[in-house]
C-alpha cells in the first residue's frame, strides 16, 4: 500500500462525523430534500454532493474525501 493511502485512511479514522447528523442528512436526501455529504477527512458537511459520490474534493480542506450522506450511511457512519 503506498504511504499516501495509508495517511488517508488514518486520517479517515480521525474524523469526526456525528451520526445522526449522518443520518438526518441521508434521510433528506432520499425524500429529495437536500443534497448534504460530509467530508470524511475534517468532519465538514458540504451541499451538492450526490447521495453516492464518494471522494469529491473538499472545499474545506482540499482532501478528495467527501462522500454523500447516504454513502457514509452504508459505509456505517450512522453508527
Ligand atoms: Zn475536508
Amino acid at each position: 500500500m503506498r504511504l499516501q493511502e495509508t495517511r488517508w485512511l488514518l486520517r479517515m479514522k480521525n474524523a469526526t462525523l456525528d451520526p445522526d447528523e449522518v443520518l438526518s442528512a441521508a434521510e433528506e436526501q432520499m425524500f429529495g430534500l437536500g443534497n448534504s455529504g460530509f467530508c470524511v477527512s475534517c468532519g465538514e458537511e458540504q451541499d451538492g454532493v450526490d447521495p453516492d459520490g464518494r471522494g469529491d474534493e473538499c472545499e474545506c480542506c482540499g482532501e478528495e474525501a467527501v462522500y454523500g450522506a447516504q454513502e457514509l450511511v452504508l459505509m456505517g457512519y450512522a453508527g
